[in-house]
């Protein structure tokens, strides 16, 4: 039985303000019957964490880099993530391939260094627009998915992986439940192969979940839960996602 997982994207928002007031809204809402994780920016990492400590909420971070340690200006390594009691970081979310060039290889990388550490990396994949007009979605997360799993071996049966098609992050345009579950049933099957126990692993989706639409897509068979963007930066909404995984 897989539980529930659902973890908010903070992205590039939030002031210390804003996030006291966000989570104290979250942690007033407890009990959920879903795992909840927030991934927040590097700053807030220690704050959050002391925030949350004492809670059954986790935390996390939104990229880590692929470099044990060095002369990186300005990277964030597995080992400081650790330190700061991540449980998740995310790692290949579409704004890092599109904005920052991240490869697939690298993405299998940052993966890696993080299971070193001991922290759970959630591997985002997803097709953009034209690759699914193309009839390329299958190929494309197969492939993203297949560098992870080939640089992990046997550790790639301990990643979360989400499923975020490109086309409908941040645009208010959901993949209905039918089209994400399509994906997750094939990333499924990709992930039993390898590892011989996808069947216990989590496939969230994310793209423009709320809380109108989170319950039919958390229903289908193969939706283990959300990664959630906008709507995780209001309590109520990012609550209410919770909520609707039952
Ligand atoms: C995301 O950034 O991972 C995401 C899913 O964003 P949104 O929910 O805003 O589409």
């Amino acid at each position: 039985m897989r539980k529930t997982l659902v973890v908010g994207n903070w992205k590039m928002h939030g002031s210390r303000p804003a996030n006291a007031e966000l989570l104290a809204g979250i942690l007033g809402a407890r009990p959920f019957t879903a795992d909840v994780a927030v991934c927040v920016p590097f700053p807030y990492l220690f704050e959050t964490a002391a925030t949350l400590a004492a809670s059954d909420i986790r935390w996390g971070a939104q990229d880590v880099s692929a470099h044990e340690q060095g002369a990186y200006t300005g990277e964030v390594s597995a080992a400081m993530l650790a330190e700061c009691g991540c449980r998740y970081a995310l790692v290949g979310h579409s704004e890092r391939r599109a904005y920052h060039g991240e490869s697939d290889q690298l993405v299998a990388d940052k993966a890696k260094a993080l299971l070193a550490r001991g922290v759970t990396p959630i591997v985002c994949v997803g097709e953009t627009l034209a690759e699914r007009d193309a009839g390329q979605t299958e190929d494309v997360v197969k492939r993203q998915l297949a560098a992870v799993i080939h640089t992990l071996a046997h550790c790639a049966g301990e990643i979360v992986v989400a499923y975020e098609p490109v086309w409908a992050i941040g645009t208010g345009r959901t993949a209905t439940p039918e089209q994400a579950q399509a994906v997750h049933a094939v990333l499924r099957a990709q992930l039993q192969a390898a590892t011989g126990h996808g069947d216990r692993m989590r496939i969230l989706y994310g793209g423009s979940v709320k809380p109108d639409n989170a319950a039919t897509l958390f229903a289908m068979p193969d939706i283990d839960g959300g990664l959630i963007g906008g709507a995780s930066l209001k309590a109520a909404d990012f609550v209410a996602i919770c909520r609707a995984a039952a």
